[in-house]
């Protein structure tokens, strides 16, 4: 679930910590309202693209991806939106919780998903359907 969060610049540089003080240093951060886990974070880099989130097709997606997207202001790219006097969350509403908003057409995306999985056909992600076939077949 996601959680809120904190944003601080530590001796070690800017990180984001689900505390307001922070362990390291005992400054208080700056929030920035809820945000999610990493392995949330994970499907939305999913739901997004509709490519795995790690592997080795990512470097070739980010730079064709780079200027395709930009950051969801109304969340400021936390796909969240805090309701209930801050006690809860939402999806943020504009960029239906992906954090980030594509601004080239759907015909783009759709070439630059093409190339990235021709180099890298491993990267698709398999559907529904797909799985049950190949759990069918053992
Ligand atoms: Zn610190
Ligand atoms: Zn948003």
């Amino acid at each position: 679930m996601p959680a809120k969060s904190w944003k601080h610049d530590c001796r070690f540089g800017a990180i984001s910590l689900r505390v307001e003080v922070c362990w390291i240093c005992g400054k208080r951060g700056r929030y920035e309202g809820w945000t999610y886990l990493m392995f949330e974070a994970m499907g939305v880099y999913q739901r997004l693209y509709g490519l795995k989130p790690i592997g080795p097709h990512r470097p070739l997606a980010d730079k064709l991806y780079s200027r395709s997207t930009v950051c969801c202001t109304r969340c400021r790219g936390t796909g969240l939106i805090e309701v209930k006097n801050a006690k809860a969350f939402a999806p943020c509403d504009h960029c239906k919780g992906l954090r980030r908003l594509f601004v080239v057409s759907a015909k783009t995306r759709s070439e630059i998903r093409a190339r990235v999985l021709q180099k890298f056909p491993e990267a698709s992600l398999k559907t529904n359907s797909e799985i049950e076939r190949l759990n069918q077949q053992r």
